[in-house]
């Protein structure tokens, strides 16, 4: 199976828990190999939960579906987008990677929780990954110092200046797991690119959030473990993970000083 004939025919009735044994057995032998496609139905599940738990309380699930799309469609030609944009599945989905939504760290620690993957004993990646020597630097810097230059503490204010400089405008909630937002920071690399850095502070321990381009970087060699999509290394002393988001060509990189059960908790609100 590949990625198209998953999106395309299965994505749904996988969703919905509709699949038969032999579908069953053939999509989840694709996600065991493809961090994309698990990615991929981690969102669409989390969007189901944040509908139905919204439709629950005001609306009707088919109304709050359509606002989403709408103003998944607003942020595509809010980015740009002079072609019409393809009202399909994978168009919707792959919008979601850079929309202004909030995702309830609870609802996707439920769509992840099946594709826990462990990688046996955690063999540091070998050699430097630049991109973490980056991330860690900064973590280094924030934990002693955080000074946004984001003029809001608000999650929404975040996300639009993010997506306003064509970075990803997905920010993390944290808050299930102790942690306060503190703010936001768009900086130039030494390569002269773009990151966002997102800084969240705990009772102990913080956590840095950073989106940068890929540059056609792979996923290190090394991980402890895969969850839904986010994959988990010990790096240098600290705790990363790192996930690709298609669209743009980001890399999300995390760091913290946590225990990587505490971090790994952390990240997915709830207990493994
Ligand atoms: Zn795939």
């Amino acid at each position: 199976m590949d990625c198209t004939t998953y999106i395309e025919r299965y994505l749904d009735a996988h969703v919905d828990g509709e699949l038969g044994a032999v579908e069953a057995g053939a999509v989840e032998q694709h996600l065991k190999g493809c961090a994309n496609c698990r990615l991929l139905y981690a969102e669409e599940r989390a969007v189901k939960a944040l509908v139905h738990e919204r439709a629950r309380r005001y609306q009707t699930p088919a109304q709050v579906r359509g606002s989403i799309l709408a103003a998944l469609d607003a942020v595509d030609s809010a980015a740009g987008n002079r072609e019409r944009p393809q009202r399909t599945r994978r168009a919707a989905l792959s919008a979601l990677r850079s929309a202004r939504l909030w995702i309830p760290t609870a609802a996707a620690a439920a769509a992840v929780i099946a594709f826990v993957i462990f990688h046996g004993g955690g063999v540091p990646p070998a050699g430097a990954v630049p991109a973490f020597d980056v991330a860690i630097a900064r973590y280094q810097h924030f934990d002693a110092h955080f000074e946004p230059n984001v003029p809001s503490a608000s999650p929404a204010d975040i996300s639009d200046a993010y997506l306003g400089h064509k970075m990803p405008g997905l920010l993390w909630n944290l808050q299930p797991s102790g942690y306060r937002l503190v703010g936001g920071r768009l900086d130039r690399l030494s390569d002269g690119s773009l990151a966002a850095f997102t800084f969240y502070r705990g009772e102990g321990s913080s956590i840095l959030c950073a989106f940068m381009k890929a540059h056609g970087m792979q996923l290190p060699q090394g991980a402890t473990q895969t969850v839904g999509g986010h994959s988990y290394y010990s790096y240098k002393g600290y705790r990363v993970c790192m996930s690709y988001y298609p669209r743009g060509d980001f890399i999300c990189v995390m760091v913290s000083r946590n225990t990587m059960p505490h971090f790994v908790q952390d990240i997915l609100g709830t207990s493994l």
